[in-house]
């Protein structure tokens, strides 16, 4: 995990947040590599679970909601986690962690339980009174049940059908380390899907298998993913069934990475009542009207980020060397590659290098290394995950083609300039 943390920093993938300032426990901060792979796990997120099926509608909703939603939720009551402390050197833990996940290395005695609730608070306007105070949302979840009546109102969608969102929730989190696994701002990547009470089990299997198929797709091994089911007293308020896919974290063991919740009809029902709107279905075919039940996949960004990254952390010897590579499906890799004039101070190969590289950088995403030599360019490309680097040399210039080296094999090919956004797209999408 330390080896992580650190090349994380190193190529820019994470920093930790104020860094400057001594940084703020849980809080990171992404950099150009980091924000590559958040945003290419988050579209193939989007296009997976969105854009390729007929039956999801993705909202971007606020940060903020009129408080009502969470007394109607029931978070202002019953989202609350119960804080211990160890008297000897005072670390403060959940007292459901301690059973299965995170328990006091000092083994000193811990305080009573004391409850704790999660949400941050903040004001809206000048005057700080209660009736000014509202919360940033600790889940995306709400938002999409907010908005069931706007999408049956634009789209008359057909039972079963889903609202995604991908968006920032937050939680004042106690417990303190692993990296961006817990962190107080995160986001989320969620799915309500509404479905008739009938189908919910067939529809929670169905839903196992495309969580699992989309996490096998960007790179995880299956020999590191399981399912866990949450039991009676540690089930969320509003859930009748939940299960995790944990992963096997290089901390600790199996984590949880993200969780399917069977949510009843408990939402809808809630904010109907609350609220005074109907937020009933219409069966136009049967005449029948009534709350949908929900099924609800909940991915987190930066767990997937920290898995993906554990998965791909490779130390290899060569030919006597230690070399780190990081080996990222180049579907979601920050840089597909990057390319290189062999010598930096030969105008003629700058010349040349830069041309492929300014018509590449249209079409992929890239980048340019003219630092050090071939070798050392190669250990930072590998580190960074990239998982092609295209050399211009001599022979550019007399025949227009290119070294391309492959990250994984460290094979070299020699392609037409001309040739490469078809060799490096075929492997992307491969
Ligand atoms: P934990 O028990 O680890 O606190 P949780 O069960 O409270 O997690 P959920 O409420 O199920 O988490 O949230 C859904 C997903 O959001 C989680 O599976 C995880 O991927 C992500 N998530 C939740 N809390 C955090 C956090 N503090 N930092 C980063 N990701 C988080």
């Amino acid at each position: 995990m330390e080896k992580i943390v650190s090349l994380c920093k190193r190529r820019g993938f994470v920093y930790p947040g104020s860094d400057i300032y001594g940084g703020l426990a849980n809080t990171f901060d992404f950099g150009p590599l980091g924000t590559e792979l958040a945003r290419n796990i988050k579209n193939s997120w989007w296009k997976n679970f969105v854009q390729s099926k007929d039956n999801m509608y993705g909202i971007d909703g606020g940060i903020l909601m009129n408080p009502k939603t969470w007394e109607a939720s029931g978070h202002t009551k019953g989202f609350i986690d119960v804080l211990v402390e160890c008297k000897k050197c005072h670390k403060r833990f959940r007292e459901d962690h301690i059973k299965t996940k995170e328990c006091p290395e000092c083994k000193g005695e811990l305080t009573k339980p004391k409850k704790f609730n999660p949400m941050f608070k903040t004001f809206i306007g000048s005057v700080e009174d209660e009736s000014a105070k509202t919360y940033l949302r600790p889940e995306t979840a709400q938002t999409i049940f907010v908005n069931f009546k706007n999408i049956l109102d634009s789209f008359h969608p057909k039972l079963p059908f889903g609202i995604a969102q991908i968006g920032k929730a937050f939680r004042n989190e106690i417990t303190l380390g692993n990296f961006i696994f817990r962190k107080l701002e995160f986001e989320q990547m969620e799915i309500e899907y509404f479905i008739k009470e009938s189908t919910w089990e067939k529809e929670f299997k169905n839903w196992k298998n495309q969580m699992e198929g989309w996490f096998l797709s960007i790179g995880l091994n299956k020999e590191n993913i399981k399912w866990r089911e949450h039991d009676k007293d540690e089930i969320a308020h509003y859930s009748k069934k939940t299960e995790d896919i944990e992963y096997k974290f290089p901390f600790g063991g199996f984590k949880e990475l993200c969780g399917l919740a069977y949510r009843t009809d408990f939402d809808l029902k809630q904010h109907s009542k609350e609220s005074g709107k109907d937020l009933k279905y219409a069966d136009l075919e049967t005449g029948e009207k009534f709350f949908p039940h929900v099924i609800e996949p909940s991915f987190g960004l930066e767990r997937t980020m920290l898995a993906v990254l554990a998965e791909a952390y490779k130390e290899e010897e060569v030919k006597g060397k230690k070399r780190t590579v990081l080996k990222i499906n180049p579907k979601i890799a920050p840089r597909k590659a990057a390319i290189f004039p062999l010598l930096a101070n030969k105008p003629e190969l700058i010349k040349k290098a830069r041309e492929v590289y300014d018509d590449l950088k249209e079409k992929l995403v890239i980048s340019w290394d003219d630092r050090g030599n071939i070798g050392k360019r190669y250990f930072a490309q590998d580190e960074a995950g990239t998982p092609y680097c295209i050399t211009i040399d001599f022979d550019t210039l007399e025949d227009n083609t290119v070294t391309i080296r492959d990250r994984d094999t460290m094979k070299q090919e020699r392609i037409k300039i001309n040739e490469i956004e078809g060799y490096i797209r075929k492997k992307i999408n491969e």
